[in-house]
């Protein structure tokens, strides 16, 4: 095969669908069961109407549910039958029910459909790659409705949503300030590949959207940083004294260290870093063609920088052998330099 020149059989030759391995993302965690959906379970028989609405063109009233966010979506298709019926017919409602309903399950699991609106995550599953690095994105952050790959979300700070009370001590604002910002509720479950269990349903804030309200309250992101920085000086000094009036008293207990009190990164597969995250296709907008991504044969033994856990869509396939070469005998054979 002359090199990067490939079709669509060349490419599922070349690649598998899936791997014999989970992670424990949000929707690994029965959301079917604890969050069913009634789509298709009422009759669609319909005697009731509108109202003054019905004078609107079915393709007007579609475009205006669009703009709503997906908790008033639901509260308006709860309405009556009729109102069911335009809800279910929605290009893009119909598609995600069909296709992916586990992403609305996620969305009302922890408590946030009303920050997202059906638009912006029609959006979101229209676009296939990750924001971050370009790689097909198999996965949707919840908190941003942001399309992320798994090596992006395993170690980004993006990713690592915070407590309250960390966002508050991390960005030197106070809890109130932060008291109005979007916050989810974690379902109590199994979270990472290291499969850990995390019980207490948790109010966790995004990381990104802390940083610019601290910034607004700090006037800039410098005199945010110069604050936090003084706090943990002064907090670290406080730990030292403690600590040298422990150790020359006889029965002094030893102080606790501060925790961080400037920005800080999670721990690469924390828990916690699953809690927003949810499996989630490509939905081309035109075709409606769904792709969930294949992995690479060629890499299928290439465990560094989590090479093997890689997906791809047609495109950035292509892309991958340019970079790798092409597979020869299960493995990438680079390309000879000239
Ligand atoms: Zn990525
Ligand atoms: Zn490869």
């Amino acid at each position: 095969m002359a090199h990067m020149q490939i079709n669509n059989s060349d490419y599922e030759a070349l690649t598998y669908p899936r791997i014999n391995l989970q992670y424990f993302t949000l929707d690994e965690n029965g959301l079917a069961k604890s969050c069913p959906l009634d789509n298709g379970r009422h009759s669609q028989a319909c005697r009731t109407n509108l109202g003054s609405l019905e004078l609107l063109p079915l393709e007007l009233i579609s475009q205006v549910l669009s703009q709503l966010d997906l908790v008033t979506l639901a509260a308006f298709r709860r309405l009556n039958a009729r109102s069911m019926q335009i809800v279910d017919s929605m290009p893009s409602y119909r598609t995600i029910i069909r296709e992916c309903p586990g992403v609305l399950r996620g969305l009302y699991s922890i408590q946030y459909g009303s920050q997202v609106l059906v638009e912006q995550l029609w959006h979101t599953l229209g676009t296939a790659n990750c924001q971050d690095c370009g790689d097909f994105g198999g996965y949707i952050y919840l908190l941003t409705c942001r399309r992320v790959c798994f090596r992006c979300f395993w170690s980004g700070s993006q990713y690592y949503p915070l407590r309250v009370s960390e966002a508050s001590k991390q960005y030197g604002v106070s809890k109130r300030s932060l008291g109005d910002l979007p916050a989810m509720r974690s379902i109590p479950g199994q979270y990472s590949m290291a499969e850990k269990y995390r019980l207490t349903p948790t109010t966790l804030l995004d990381r990104e959207t802390v940083r610019l309200r601290a910034i607004a309250i700090h006037g800039s992101e410098d005199s945010m940083l110069s604050h936090v920085k003084q706090k943990t000086t002064t907090l670290d000094a406080t730990y030292q004294g403690k600590l040298i009036l422990a150790r020359s008293g006889p029965t002094a207990v030893r102080p606790r260290r501060p925790s961080p009190a400037e920005p800080t990164n999670g721990p690469n597969g924390d828990p916690r870093r699953y809690m927003a995250i949810i499996k989630a296709p490509h939905i081309d907008h035109k075709t409606l063609y769904v792709e969930w991504g294949r992995y690479c044969k060629g890499c299928e033994r290439s465990y560094r920088n989590h090479m093997w856990r890689r997906r791809y869509v047609f495109d950035t396939f292509v892309e991958h052998l340019r970079e790798l070469g092409d597979i020869v005998d299960g493995v990438h054979k680079a390309p000879p330099t000239v």
